[in-house]
């Protein structure tokens, strides 16, 4: 069996559209045009990467970007003082600090610092607490998108049995709450974990979010699972996930390719997420399809 490819590329592209159309209403029917402040602080390249990726991706919705870029020796006061200024600003719903910060910045300090209404990214404790106890939250870019992904693909994940390998929490906490919220049954395996190939063996959904390029092999994928790769590995072949994939590809009965899987959905997750985030602040109903 060739398991079928799970086109995250082309489902990203579905929902910026829609997205687009749904700011385009919400300027047309109440004048506001959702706004995302993307804040950079310091050169490294790969960032500097997404945050230009991330301003024309805003522009193409209808949405304005404020893209503010700090040296990277800035002092952290004055990172905070310009969060402060973006959540007064009306004109800002959605506020996005690049990760990683130099080593001199608190980072769980800076982010806390956003407003939890403009937390895009869905990283402030408090968001992560709404998202854990099962209130309205903006919810990690990220594995929203996977979980988009997983619904497109199986209809409803009730009942199922997933595995998330990672437990960041900008992927695999956040991945394994929304699929607990789904009710599927989940273990979160992680450097410690013992028997990682069993436990996948027995997981009907498997999201790999390791950092490790090809970790994940062939013969741990119980036939016709449906595997999410997230994983970004730069190799000497090029970008590659973090599953074995063309081995992975003969037992799944699904599975997302690296790169044109989740990567796209990460972005358009972020503008669904602003676009929430502005519906919000303005007494709306959540938008469409957007949040989990
Ligand atoms: P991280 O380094 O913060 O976390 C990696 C996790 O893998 C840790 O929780 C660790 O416990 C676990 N791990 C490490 N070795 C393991 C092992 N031997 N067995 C089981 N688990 C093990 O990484 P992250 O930020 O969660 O990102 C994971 C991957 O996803 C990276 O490749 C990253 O580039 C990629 N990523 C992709 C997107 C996207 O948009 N597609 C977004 C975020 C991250």
């Amino acid at each position: 069996m060739t398991a079928d490819l799970i086109d995250g590329k082309a489902f990203a592209a579905t929902l910026r559209a829609r997205i687009a159309g749904q700011v385009a209403a919400l300027k047309a029917d109440h004048g506001i045009t959702p706004g995302l402040a993307v804040v950079l602080v310091g050169e490294d390249p790969a960032s500097s990467v997404y945050v230009r990726s991330k301003g024309k991706a805003t522009a193409e919705v209808g949405m304005r970007g404020f893209a503010h870029r700090l040296p990277a020796g800035t002092p952290q006061q004055e990172l905070l003082d310009l969060i402060a200024r973006l959540n007064a600003d009306e004109a800002v719903n959605g506020i996005l600090v690049q990760l990683p910060l130099p080593r001199h910045m608190d980072e769980a300090a800076v982010i806390n610092a956003i407003a939890p209404e403009k937390d895009v990214d869905g990283f402030t404790v408090l968001n992560a607490g709404r998202l854990a106890t099962g209130q309205k939250a903006m919810v990690p870019c990220t594995p929203l998108g996977c979980l988009m992904l997983l619904r497109d693909r199986l209809g409803s994940v009730s009942g199922k049995d997933a595995l998330v390998i990672g437990r960041s929490n900008i992927v695999g906490k956040p991945m394994a709450q929304l699929l607990l919220a789904d009710s599927a049954t989940v273990t979160v395996a992680h450097s410690r974990t013992r028997g990682l190939p069993d436990l996948c063996r027995r997981a009907d959904i498997v999201v790999a979010a390791v950092g490790r390029a090809r970790f994940v092999q062939g013969d741990w994928i119980k036939p016709g699972a449906t595997v999410i790769d997230v994983g970004i590995n730069r190799t000497d072949d090029g970008l590659t996930g973090d599953v074995d994939f063309a081995a992975a590809r003969e037992v799944a009965g699904a599975i997302t390719p690296v790169p044109g899987g989740v990567g796209p959905m990460t972005i358009a997750c972020l503008l669904a997420n602003t676009l929430t985030a502005t519906a919000r602040v303005h007494g709306l109903s959540d938008p469409e399809g957007l949040t989990p």
